[in-house]
């Protein structure tokens, strides 16, 4: 081992940090969130730095370095920009025994101070000995997503309730057991939803009926987003490596499925052409029910999110009927993936005051989207599953007031590297879509912002607006 890892205790304990500017004031910041009693040795102070000063937070010793600022010191860090200085107080502090880092010199510092993911009071810290501080704060970052902000309330909630878990299970097999289950149970599920009341009654009924705790399953419903794995939430990202059972949809692209825990048994519900819709959906309704009473964790995983043309409502609904608990987590719908990745803003100080996110499609229904409503100006209209539409929705608009030259853009696979993106006008684009065999998932866009795209663009392809291959019918969105 090459150092001792520890986690110091510095409330009230005298620290001093020797040097004034940005690195300081970094280290100043943790050492107060830290409890430490801190001052500063520097000619100078950061404005930061002078506003702590006068506020009563740090104590300032003004001037050049002098050896009794390490009088009181338990802990020093020199953050100066003076080698010879740095030098001076390791060797100093060494002779006191008092522990000192130098900051970005290892070979001189008798302490590392980590990198640290904080869900206080739980802590991870990692090192690298100094030699690779880099490498470190890669490995937070990595770590960091791995673990919800809510890690800490579920800390505190078991300190409070430590005591009567003892006496519940004095021995110390069972107590591990049931430590296991609470950290995958409903009551951690409802610290992360912030209901700690909730979590507080549930912890001590399962206290009190140490029998009545069966592991209970439960449904995530997480929205994939557009296709670009990078677009995922973290919480999605969490959900995904906790499943045991992950139902997706036709959407969601491999690169996420990937991402899934190993083990996790993959099943496809996507709704596929020619099958009966209604029936498929009846079906996951059915498998999520019977999987979640099987005490399993089902992540029911929608393209984009799932409570924009996702039919998750309707899903929670039958999950609430079925007593099954449930959380969502939300994804980045197709309009939001789509306009960013084509450079086209939805809203606009100039163009567009509002967006309606809009479904084209009509088939099995006769609804259609209330057109009168759609037709006042400043506005941006995204419709969803319209590639086979496109005909049809430039008919109607243009009856209800739009200009045959209102901008428009097609984006097909947005968000994915086969992005392509089509710009042109209400009336050229079905005949474009057609001519460069724009297939599904494809999102249009109809307002002025769409223009923008052309200036803006960044992602992937920008088809010729002019261009005329050999034109074939679209395919079915
Ligand atoms: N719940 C999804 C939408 C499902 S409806 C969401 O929030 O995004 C399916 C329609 O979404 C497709 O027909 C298409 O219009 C649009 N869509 C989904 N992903 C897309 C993508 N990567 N690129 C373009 N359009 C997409």
């Amino acid at each position: 081992m090459n150092l001792y890892p520890v986690f110091l205790d510095l409330k009230d304990r005298a620290v001093l940090v020797v040097g004034g500017g940005e690195v300081a004031e970094r280290k100043a910041e943790m050492l107060l969130s830290a409890g430490a009693r801190l001052s500063i040795g520097a000619p100078d102070l950061t404005p930061v730095l002078t506003a702590w000063r006068d506020e009563g937070r740090i104590r300032h010793l003004d001037g050049s370095f002098a050896a009794d600022w390490l009088d009181d010191a338990w802990l020093v860090i020199a953050a100066t920009d003076d080698g010879e200085l740095n030098q001076r107080i390791a060797t100093l502090g060494e002779a006191r025994r008092i522990w000192v880092n130098v900051v970005d010199n290892a070979g001189l510092s008798g302490f590392q101070v980590p990198a640290v993911i904080d869900r206080s009071p739980v802590q991870i810290a990692i090192s690298s000995a100094g030699i690779a501080p880099m490498l470190a704060r890669r490995l937070r970052e990595q770590i960091e997503t791995l673990f919800d902000h809510s890690l800490g309330a579920l800390a505190r909630l078991l300190q409070r309730h430590r005591n009567a878990i003892r006496q519940a299970y004095p021995q110390l097999g069972p107590r591990r057991t049931f430590y296991s289950w609470l950290l995958d149970s409903p009551i951690a599920s409802l610290v992360r939803q912030s209901r700690p009341e909730e979590a507080e009654a549930a912890l001590q009924q399962a206290l009190a009926e140490p029998d009545a705790f069966a592991p209970k399953g439960k449904v995530s419903l997480v929205g994939a987003g557009p296709g670009d794995p990078g677009l995922l939430t973290l919480k999605a990202l969490r959900a995904l490596n906790e499943a045991d059972v992950i139902l997706y949809d036709r959407l969601v692209s491999t690169d996420i499925l990937a991402m899934a825990r190993r083990d996790a048994h993959r099943v496809d519900v996507g709704k596929h052409p020619g099958e009966n819709h209604r029936q498929t959906q009846l079906h996951i309704h059915e498998q999520m029910i019977e999987y979640a009473q099987q005490g399993l964790h089902v992540v029911r995983l929608k393209g984009g999110d799932a409570f924009i043309f996702g039919r998750g409502g309707e899903e929670l609904q039958h999950l609430r009927a079925h007593d099954i608990p449930y959380c969502v987590i939300p994804g980045i719908t197709a309009a939001l993936a789509c306009a960013a990745y084509s450079g086209i803003p939805l809203t606009h100080r100039e163009h567009a005051q509002s967006v309606h996110l809009i479904t084209a499609h009509t088939k099995g229904s006769t609804a259609e989207p209330d057109w009168a409503a759609l037709s006042r100006s400043s506005q941006t209209l995204v419709f969803y599953m319209g590639v086979s539409q496109l005909d049809l929705i430039r008919s109607r608009l243009q009856d209800h007031g739009y200009d045959a030259t209102t901008p428009c853009a097609l984006i097909e696979h947005g968000s994915m590297p086969h992005q392509r993106t089509l710009i042109g006008t209400l009336d050229t684009m079905p005949v474009l879509a057609r001519q460069h065999t724009i297939v599904a998932p494809a999102l249009l866009i109809v307002g002025d912002v769409a223009q923008l795209g052309e200036e803006l663009h960044w992602y992937g392809q920008l088809l010729d607006s002019t261009a005329t291959p050999a034109a074939r019918p679209p395919e079915q969105a």
